[in-house]
This record gives C-alpha cells, sequence and structure tokens, in this order.
C-alpha cells in the first residue's frame, strides 16, 4: 500500500487551476547530465519525493538526450498510482541534435515524449531555450500548433522556457491572452541573483503561472560544484565557491540555505530543484519544512549575501541574440 504523502504546501499555478507542490523534482539530473546516475537511484529518488508530497515532475527530451524522460517515466509508472495524483512538464524545441521550433517538429516531439514517459498526456509542454530560436516563430508558428495538442488532450498547458529574462515579455506582449500559461525561469531567483522578482508583477498582470528553476544556480552551491560545462564565469564560480566553504565553516549547509531562499518568495508557484537521490530529496524537503518551522538563518545569509555581492545579479548570455 502506498504510504500517504506528507504535506507539503501546494501552491497554484497561475491560473491553470494547478496546485503544485512549493518544491518540484527538477528530472535533469536522471538524465546523468551532473554525473551518472543508476536506474534504481532514480526510480528510488521519484518515489521518496512522491511519498515526501513533492507533486511536480519536470523534465525534457534533452535532458541527457532522452534518458531523464526515459528515467521519469520509469520513477511515475513504479508509484502505481493515479495519473491525476502527479503533474508532469516536458518540453520541445530543444534536442541534443540542436533547435527546432517549428510545428511539425513540436508536434512529433510531443508523441515521442509520451512514449519515453509511458504517459497518455503532459500537463504541461514548454518550448525549451526559446532565446535560441526566432521569438516571432514562437509567437505565430509554434503558439498555436501547441493550441491543437492541448485540443487533441496531448497536453493541459503550455509553457515558454530560457534564461533571458526579456524573452518573457516579448512573447507574451505578442501572443493572445491566455496562449502561454506558464514560463519556467532559471538561475534567476537564487542567493546570487533575485532578477526574477522585477518581472513577477508583470507576469501576474498576465495571469501567467511562474515556475522558478536551478535554486542551486545548477550546481554553483553544492559541495560537488558545478558541472564542467557550467556558462558561469570564473569570478561567479569562484564567490559561490566561497559561500559553500563559509557555510561549511560554520557546519552549515549552502543547500538548504539556497532552496529555503527561493522556496521562502510566495509569489513563485513551485521552485525546481534538480534530485538524483533519495538522501537530496529528504533534505530538500526538510530545508522546506524547517522553514515553514524556524523560517530562515538570517545571519548565515546575511554572511552569505555579503560574499556574493561582488557578482549579484550576475548572468551569461544565452541565445542567438544574447543581450
Ligand atoms: P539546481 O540548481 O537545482 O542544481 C542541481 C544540482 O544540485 C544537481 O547536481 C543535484 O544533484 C544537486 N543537488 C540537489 N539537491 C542537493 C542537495 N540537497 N545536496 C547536494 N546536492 C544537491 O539545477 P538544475 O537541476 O539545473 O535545475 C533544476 C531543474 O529545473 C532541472 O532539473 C530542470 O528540470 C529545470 N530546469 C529547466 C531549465 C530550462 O527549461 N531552460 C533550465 C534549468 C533547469
Amino acid at each position: 500500500m502506498a504510504i500517504p504523502p506528507a504535506k507539503m504546501e501546494l501552491r497554484p499555478l497561475g491560473n491553470t487551476g494547478l496546485k503544485v507542490s512549493s518544491v518540484g523534482f527538477g528530472a535533469s539530473p536522471l538524465g546523468s547530465v551532473f554525473g551518472p546516475v543508476a536506474e534504481d537511484d532514480a526510480v528510488a529518488a521519484v518515489r521518496e519525493a512522491f511519498n515526501l508530497g513533492i507533486n511536480f515532475f519536470d523534465t525534457s527530451p534533452y535532458y541527457g538526450g532522452t534518458l531523464s524522460e526515459k528515467m521519469l517515466g520509469k520513477g511515475l509508472k513504479a508509484l502505481q498510482v493515479p495519473r491525476s495524483d502527479y503533474i508532469v512538464a516536458t518540453k520541445c524545441g530543444r534536442y541534443k541534435e540542436g533547435f527546432d521550433f517549428s510545428a511539425e517538429r513540436v508536434t512529433k516531439s510531443i508523441d515521442e515524449s509520451l512514449e519515453r514517459l509511458q504517459l497518455d498526456y503532459v500537463d504541461i509542454l514548454h518550448c525549451h531555450d526559446i532565446e535560441f530560436g526566432s521569438l516571432d516563430q514562437i509567437v505565430s508558428e509554434t503558439m498555436p500548433a501547441l493550441q491543437k495538442l492541448k485540443q487533441e488532450g496531448k497536453i493541459r498547458f503550455i509553457g515558454i522556457t530560457g534564461l533571458p529574462l526579456n524573452i518573457f515579455t516579448y512573447v507574451l506582449d505578442r501572443v493572445p491572452s491566455g496562449a502561454v500559461d506558464v514560463i519556467l525561469s532559471y538561475c534567476h531567483l537564487s542567493v546570487n541573483d533575485s532578477t526574477l522578482l522585477d518581472l513577477v508583477p508583470y507576469l501576474k498582470s498576465k495571469g501567467v503561472g511562474v515556475i522558478s528553476a536551478s535554486p542551486l544556480s545548477m550546481g554553483l552551491f553544492t559541495e560537488q560544484g558545478p558541472p564542467e560545462w557550467h556558462p558561469a564565469s570564473p569570478e561567479l564560480k569562484a564567490a559561490c565557491k566561497a559561500a559553500v566553504a563559509h557555510c561549511r565553516s560554520k557546519g552549515k549547509k549552502m543547500t538548504k540555505l539556497a532552496v529555503q531562499y527561493s522556496v521562502a518568495k510566495k509569489d513563485i508557484s513551485s521552485v525546481l530543484v534538480g534530485m538524483s537521490s533519495v538522501s537530496q530529496v529528504e533534505e530538500n524537503v526538510a530545508a522546506v519544512t524547517e522553514l515553514e518551522g524556524l523560517g530562515m538563518d538570517q545571519e548565515t545569509l546575511s554572511e552569505v549575501e555579503a560574499i556574493l555581492e561582488p557578482v549579484k545579479n550576475q548572468t551569461w548570455p544565452s541565445g542567438i541574440d544574447p543581450k
């Protein structure tokens, strides 16, 4: 018999009617993009997440060249719970082979994703990292194609993702109201970069749900450090490493502080943390439980913010027209 899920805060996702857990399970690590992950560990991590009240799972065909979707599909199937008990997002337009946001490709892409995920539908289909495509194509060609997929019942809601924040305003100002249900921003709501917060009033005015990914700044705030492909400058990497070391010297964990920092922002519906093991899931859920009870360690947060001050809001170029 399934263990009843522990209580984790559920937050409304824009106008979708969905209620997503304040921490979502980022499945890119299941594609072994931060290091190898065994299938048993991946399946166990998904189960632990669900048992602890995480109901939102995010993946993409791009992560590990389809491996993440396959692993997540196995993990979800092994739960043996009704499909409506969990919310799944995947993406289209970005692949190991490159970018293609054409109507033809994204229409084919969802069928491939559903097969790998072993699902009949996904709750959210995002256009993945749209700054690498033509934003006008996203507006005029990709969005109408995704609306058709909605009508066919293959997807319930539509999202867009990417790094530069101005891509969201560009698209949302040009599509009909309600055409984009959610946005997924990453690396712009963490202790080192909080620029997403400036965009929240605009996103709210558009009725769009806000998902924020990578509170650990894609590994910058872990003991293991970032993967080799991490695009941050050496200066930013060094400052984050110093923040991690400072926490360690006080017997604290930077990962806990960073997850709490993002989840504390209630306007964000869900914070996606990449997780690949039962212990990471347990640690991150415990961080949120502690946040709800005791609040944050403000003293350590202030010290870490001081260390990161010289690189505050520093980002990196992304896309074909990097600003
Ligand atoms: P992240 O900041 O969540 O960091 C992930 C890394 O931290 C992984 O190596 C993970 O194993 C490790 N980790 C997690 N919890 C830990 C803990 N308690 N202790 C030690 N290490 C821990 O970065 P991310 O995975 O890139 O982002 C989260 C998710 O958001 C992704 O998996 C993906 O689903 C989504 N995402 C989407 C986009 C996009 O659409 N463009 C971009 C980035 C992330």
